[in-house]
């Protein structure tokens, strides 16, 4: 029988100090699935310490190794997103380079879809055990808000990129071709049966993680906007209420001048309503303006990834390609 071909996409940014011990693993993992070929992708996202050439090397020694490399640091999700476009596994697994995402789950992964009963294993954390409370605790309260605000994408709370999807959920993924890609969005949003496999958090093996908590907030308010426009109708109904709050005073003011002659006294709270509704018009302004800026963004088309260098089989085996590549890159392989 044929042997099945998986890819793992592995994103890595400045992970120098990880990348051999993380290949090592997956290595020992990937020996013992022997019911499979595999392939890694790399994709190197601008790293700007000695990534890159641990690849070259890496690439130079096993078989298994590709990787491309950006022309500088796209993000985690342009990287995702390139891996997934140049892989062509039955299987496709995203993991972190860290080693916060055990290689060792995988078998029981590849069990799961074997099973033909699921498109997708994915995995989440029981605990959020080493991370801040402050940042565990805003975590909760995004996840609550978007499984209210946007059912459809159905986010699980410690849910994590690492998953192995067969290839008609990764064709799915692709055919999302928006600019600002929120993974564990797109992840939820293109449905399919999936298998949730938990397991208990584990600390970075070495380095540092990128997300300080300005990033994952801004990070989160992308993923609402990229995926519900819930806000802007909370915007219009609060315009509303105001709308709404505003005619009944003009009622009570008058006929309370009508009937007991009493005028109307104290700028205090004037001055507070107005700055009040002053904050409100700004604030449903900004989320408009949110919403414009993504459309912004959409239809300039820019593409979501540079390469810079690729090792020579994703070269031979890719042909042309659609994204800029130059040849100084390729001559560096
Ligand atoms: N990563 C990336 N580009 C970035 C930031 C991170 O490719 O701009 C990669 C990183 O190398 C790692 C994964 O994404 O493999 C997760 O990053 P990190 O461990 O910093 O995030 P955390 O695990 O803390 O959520
Ligand atoms: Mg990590």
């Amino acid at each position: 029988m044929e042997r099945r071909k998986m890819s793992v996409i592995v994103p890595c940014y400045n992970e120098e100090e990880v990348l051999s011990e993380f290949m090592r693993e997956l290595g020992a993992v990937c020996d013992r699935m022997t019911q499979y070929t595999f392939e890694w992708i790399f994709v190197d996202d601008g790293s700007s310490d000695g990534t890159l050439k641990i690849l070259r090397e890496a690439a130079a020694r096993d078989g298994r190794v590709r990787y491309l490399s950006f022309s500088r640091n796209f993000g985690k999700e342009s990287a995702i997103y390139a891996g997934f476009e140049h892989s062509n596994g039955d299987y496709t697994a995203v993991m972190d380079a860290d080693l916060q995402d055990p290689p060792a789950l995988l078998p029981e992964m590849a069990e799961a879809l074997e099973s033909g009963e699921y498109d997708c294993a994915a995995t989440m954390r029981v605990d959020r055990k080493g991370e801040p409370p402050v940042r565990s605790f805003f975590a909760s309260c995004f996840y609550k808000l978007m499984r209210i605000i946007c059912p459809e994408v159905n986010l699980v709370d410690g849910a994590r990129d690492y998953r192995l999807m067969n290839r008609k959920m990764v064709d799915s993924i692709l055919a999302l071709k928006e600019y600002d890609r929120f993974s564990k969005g797109i992840f939820g949003w293109v449905g399919f049966r999936i298998k949730w496999i938990s397991f208990e958090n584990v600390k970075r093996a070495a380095g540092e993680t990128k997300w300080s908590f300005w990033k994952l907030f801004r990070y989160s308010i992308e993923g609402i906007v990229a995926f519900t426009t819930a806000p802007l109708t909370f915007a219009a109904l609060t315009g509303l209420f105001f709308c709404a709050v505003a005619f009944f005073m003009i009622v009570v003011v008058i006929v309370r001048k009508l009937l007991f002659g009493d005028p109307v006294s104290g700028w205090a709270s004037l001055v507070c309503i107005m700055l009040m509704l002053g904050g409100l018009v700004l604030f449903h302004l900004g989320i408009i303006g949110k919403y414009m800026a993504n459309i912004y963004r959409e239809v300039k088309r820019r593409p979501i990834y540079l390469i810079r260098e690729t090792d020579e089989e994703l070269n031979r085996e890719k042909g042309a390609w659609m994204h800029a590549e130059t040849d100084a890159g390729r001559d560096e392989t």
